[in-house]
């Protein structure tokens, strides 16, 4: 049959993992923790599933878990959405991203997504018949906003940012949302912001979350992810927060494709959230790991380019090879027993910048492990 996606073949965190697997290699490719979720919230959906909380849930989430996400949403950047008219919970942040480019973005659109970009983004786009437009970052991973301004034409339906970026960890800063409030005033322009690594942000920096901005939230869909602040990828679960008249469209999409997402982890995570501790540690704990990845990387021929937030750090090997880098990474998960992402999947030319990125969101065993491998290189 002719394939919608002729250019999608399996994603490259799938095949990496699996390769890493097949050769027994210490898995810094695809973004997931080796280390628990914490015992207390295991128990609570343990709780809630002995309670009887087994069937389905309201279709937008049960109204705890969106009161909690209301509250901590206000507490992280001062403003609390409408409990009923503008928070989805979602199958993981994925599905809440699907949802709203299917229900937002119409055949013949354009959607303006950065280059390089998570590889998810431009697929789910053209699945729509929409068209994506790529604005290449600068060589530090920033939004230049002189071509994002530069991009928009009558067609253009939405702006997809992503901060803390995947894969760079680059972080937006105040004056890149007032950029972006500047790009889309006037306009019909509407703004999808993955946030999924919220919490994830180092050195003292802060989340720039587009809800600061009282002019882009009214226009903006904020994505985000329960697995990436509390260690459960496997778990699928996320939300989304938007202004009424969007989120009536996504629920529209929402209802006919999840429909509700899993009861007792929902009561569970709404219990879990009254405590803002459980949140606010995650950033101190994961820049200690990112340092302690740093440092026994040091020896290394890798050169680490300076990574904000999000468990990744990206690595220029070109001093050790000038192999492509899906060859490169084959070749460390074959013959070194390390595997890792090859970058040039990310951009919209496949380009070859010979930079890998590591997930460090492990175990200090074995990220040690891992770094012992890769300095002998
Ligand atoms: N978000 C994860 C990453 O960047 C991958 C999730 C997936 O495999 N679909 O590694």
């Amino acid at each position: 049959i002719s394939s919608k996606l002729p250019n999608v073949g399996i994603t490259i965190f799938t095949k990496m993992s699996k390769m890493a697997l097949e050769y027994g290699a210490i898995n810094l490719s695809q973004g997931f923790p080796d280390f628990d979720v914490a015992p207390d919230l295991i128990d609570r959906v343990h709780h809630y599933m002995k309670s009887g909380m087994n069937q389905y849930a309201p279709m937008p989430g049960v109204p705890a878990l969106r009161e909690a996400i209301a509250n901590k949403t206000e507490q992280c950047y001062g403003y609390k959405p409408n409990v009923d008219t503008e928070i989805t919970v979602t199958c993981g942040a994925i599905e809440a991203i699907h949802s709203s480019i299917s229900a937002l973005v119409s055949a013949g659109e354009e959607v303006i997504i950065m280059d390089p970009a998570y590889d998810a983004y431009q697929p789910i786009i053209e699945l729509q018949g929409a068209k994506a437009v790529r604005v290449p970052l600068t060589s530090a991973y920033a939004i230049n906003w002189q071509s994002v301004a530069e991009a928009v034409t009558p067609q253009t339906k939405m702006i997809l940012i992503n901060s803390p970026h995947n894969p760079s960890g680059a972080i937006i800063s105040e004056e890149d949302l007032a950029a972006l409030e500047e790009i889309t005033a006037g306009t019909e322009i509407l703004v999808l912001s993955d946030e999924v690594y919220e919490h994830i942000v180092f050195d003292g920096e802060m989340h720039q979350s587009v809800f600061k901005s009282e002019k882009l939230r009214k226009r903006c869909v904020v994505t985000a992810s329960f697995g990436k602040t509390f260690h459960a990828t496997g778990w699928r679960m996320g939300y989304l927060i938007a202004p009424e008249v969007l989120t009536t469209e996504i629920r529209k999409v929402h209802q006919f494709n999840t429909f509700t997402i899993h009861t007792p982890t929902q009561y569970a995570l709404a219990d879990y959230l009254q405590n803002p501790a459980t949140y606010e540690a995650v950033a101190k704990m994961y820049q200690q790991k990112r340092d302690y990845f740093l440092k026994a990387m040091k020896p290394s021929k890798f050169k680490p380019i300076p990574s904000n937030g999000t468990y990744f750090q990206l690595m220029d090997y070109s001093a050790i090879s000038d192999k492509g880098d899906i060859e490169f990474a084959e070749w460390l998960t074959k013959e070194v027993g390390v595997a890792a992402i090859p970058t040039s999947v990310f951009y919209a030319d496949g380009r070859d910048n010979k930079v890998l990125r590591f997930c460090f969101a492990k175990h200090e065993d074995t990220l040690k492990a891992a770094a012992e491998k890769l300095c002998a290189l």
